[in-house]
């Protein structure tokens, strides 16, 4: 036989192959739930090209090539974590995306403000371009780099421009600007910083995420300038600009925020994740929209540890399994709004999957106070696929 005849020959037997087995991945006896959209089946998905090709009740393990049992997991959409650290700087060394996504069942990680706007090329090429997992941004107004002998506030103003532009610029991967509204981190200059934030989101169409700490500004000067679309970080801590007033209720300005459609995150982090508060909140009916873990370097290790973590607290603290999913995938989801499809199970839609257990034990979990939790389930992680394909933490 020529070399011509053998290429055409495998050409065939390949051919062949994709039409005998033509799904690339089949997850098979898993009890598939997409709360976002009321899913809840036991049904087998099929996966080709890294998309969802395929929600039965059954599909023939032989029409796949790899084909995965999830007998006794729930089958969800990829986890999306919005408040994370994934950029590499100074005082907050982001974590690696693929190794982490992989154990945790994330595919969409978003940097919560890790990288200025100068930064923008190495977050883009360093960090997005090379991950596996998918990678979005708000990028930060802070004055991290000012020279100490700048005035502040003419520091960030001259920042407004070049942030506004940039974000403008690279928005298929940039969702807005990050700005801290506490005194700890900006001074006495917080609250005119808060406000350049605002000017600067109104003028160029920006989303603006707001991570919360202490005043000033207090609660109620900040919630009135949020906007629909804007989230606010860090709902459950213990700062002085939190959602509860001093009797403990959730404020008013807080609830007219969320009415007019200001999503309110969790951001887990070192310090900003507190068992009471968020049992108060819960108790009030004040749910976050997204649960998200702030991860970075220095608390991977504890508290956060990672979103299966960060999502097994909300359980113990009284919220459903379909709930605190939807929270990590829908409705962030609609807060990236880059990719159709995402934080859902669909077919055509792209094939960003999380296979979950919940765990029976004796477990104890920790909030950022080191307050202790005991409860007796917990959300682990089995495998993560993204854009069709099994990620596989390195050895
Ligand atoms: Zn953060």
């Amino acid at each position: 036989m020529n070399r011509r005849a053998f290429v055409s020959m495998l050409g065939g037997a390949t051919a062949a192959l994709a039409q005998q087995r033509p799904y690339d991945i089949l997850i098979r006896n898993g009890e598939v739930r997409d709360p976002g959209q009321k899913l809840r089946r036991r049904a087998d998905v099929a996966i080709r090209n890294g998309r969802i090709a395929a929600v039965e009740d059954r599909i023939a393990p032989e029409r796949a090539l790899d084909v995965i049992d999830a007998s006794g997991l729930y089958v969800v959409p990829g986890l999306v974590d919005l408040h994370t650290h994934c950029y590499h700087s100074a005082t907050a060394t982001g974590i690696e995306a693929d190794p982490v996504a992989a154990r945790s069942g994330v595919t969409t990680w978003v940097d919560a403000g890790t990288f200025g706007y100068s930064q923008m090329p190495g977050f883009r090429r360093f960090i997005v371009n090379p991950a596996q997992v998918r990678i979005y941004g708000f990028v930060y107004l802070y004055m991290n780099d000012r020279n100490p002998d700048d005035d502040a506030i003419r520091y960030i103003r001259s920042q407004m421009r070049a942030t506004g532009e940039t974000a403008t610029r690279n928005r298929d991967i940039i969702l807005g600007v990050k700005v801290q509204v506490g005194s700890n981190m900006s001074g006495r200059y917080s609250p005119e910083i808060f406000r350049i934030a605002r000017e600067l989101c109104d003028k160029y169409k920006l989303k603006m995420m707001a991570h919360i700490s202490f005043a000033p500004p207090e609660t109620d000067e900040v919630m009135p300038q949020m906007r629909p679309g804007d989230v606010v970080t860090h709902c459950y801590n213990t700062h002085t600009i939190g959602i509860l007033d001093a009797n403990k209720k959730v404020r008013a300005s807080v609830r007219e925020a969320r009415s007019r459609g200001v999503h309110f995150d969790v951001g887990h982090g070192s310090g900003s994740f507190n068992f009471a508060i968020a049992r108060q909140a819960l108790e009030q009916g004040f749910p976050p929209d997204s649960i998200s873990t702030d991860v970075y370097s220095s608390n991977i290790n504890g508290p956060v540890y990672d979103l299966p973590t960060t999502m097994s607290k909300l359980l113990a603290l009284g919220m459903s399994f379909d709930d605190v999913v939807e929270k990590c995938t829908a409705a962030p989801a609609r807060v990236v709004d880059r990719l159709p499809g995402m934080g859902s199970i669909t077919a055509g839609g792209p094939a960003d999957l999380a296979l979950l257990a919940i765990e029976s034990g004796s477990f104890q979990l920790i909030d950022s106070q080191k307050n202790l939790l005991k409860t007796e389930k917990r959300i682990v992680s089995r495998l993560t696929i993204c854009r069709g394909k099994r990620l596989v933490a390195p050895m």
